[in-house]
């Protein structure tokens, strides 16, 4: 392999780890948009591109992300139930089979909503609210390095979101914010506070941005569950399919064996 192949190589491999393998023991998916390729990986810069991938100019600076989650997050149901969110919706494929499903189960969720979906569909937000389910505000277009910018950017990103939210569903609450990729700052987490956002993390991350089959997704989710329990899947940013297919078993299932609550 030439040598800048062997680098674009060694930097997809630098941002994978580091995009996934931090802020806690396996946030979701930290590098793509919710509409991106469901590639897990980044793809490596072309050998041909004449220009050095490490030299963009003008990037403003970020504060680092701390190597622990900050205090404050929520990571438990606050009961008994199992809390279930799904993230990076709303879908037009997806969010309603999900909506179905927990009609059918009869239980409520909650939905993390990235506001360039919620301003595009509109309508399935106010069906979520008019479901009875929860809302978590997920950042205008899934920016995982968010709590890494300024307060005021931090800030008119939560409040774009929750204006499309609202322009979708007025007065509905939005209870939560969720950091996408979890990679929280506690700056953030003062700023989400102060608008009234409680910042929702997870305790149960079955990875299903990653496709593992539907029987993968049972697995983690089942092993991992306890009372109290708050559960990460995702309804948006890929092919959801197995997702799918494992909610139609872990549903019930968590409902019969812990009960399924909002998280509070
Ligand atoms: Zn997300």
């Amino acid at each position: 392999m030439r040598p800048r192949a062997l680098s674009a190589l060694a930097l997809g491999l630098v941002l994978l780890v580091t995009g996934c393998g931090e802020a806690g023991k396996s946030p979701e998916k930290a590098a793509a948009p919710p509409s991106a390729s469901a590639s897990p990986s980044p793809t490596p810069t072309p050998v041909t591109k004449p220009s050095p991938t490490h030299t963009t100019p003008a990037k403003p600076k970020l504060r680092p992300v701390p190597k622990k989650l900050p205090a404050g997050l929520h990571r438990a149901s606050g009961s008994n139930g199992v809390a279930l969110t799904f993230d990076d919706g709303p879908d037009p494929r997806y969010t309603p089979q999900i909506l179905a499903q927990l009609r059918a189960a009869q239980v409520k969720a909650t939905f993390c909503v990235v506001g360039k979906q919620a301003k595009r569909y509109p309508e399935l937000v106010a069906r979520i609210v008019r479901e009875g389910h929860q809302l978590c505000n997920h950042s205008w277009h899934h920016d995982v390095n968010l709590g890494r910018r300024s307060a005021a950017e931090i800030r008119s990103d939560l409040e774009r979101t929750n204006e499309a939210i609202h322009a979708a569903a007025p007065k509905a609450p939005i209870t939560w914010f969720r950091q996408p990729g979890g990679r929280w700052t506690a700056e953030e987490v003062a700023i989400a506070k102060q608008m009234g956002l409680r910042p929702l993390h997870w305790s149960v991350d079955p990875q299903d941005w990653d496709h593992p089959p539907a029987k993968t997704i049972i697995k983690r989710v089942k092993g991992a569950t306890r009372h109290g329990s708050v559960v990460l899947m995702h309804d948006a940013g890929g092919d959801r399919a197995q997702t799918m297919a494992a909610c139609r078993h872990l549903i019930p299932d968590l409902k019969r064996r812990f009960g399924i609550a909002l998280p509070r």
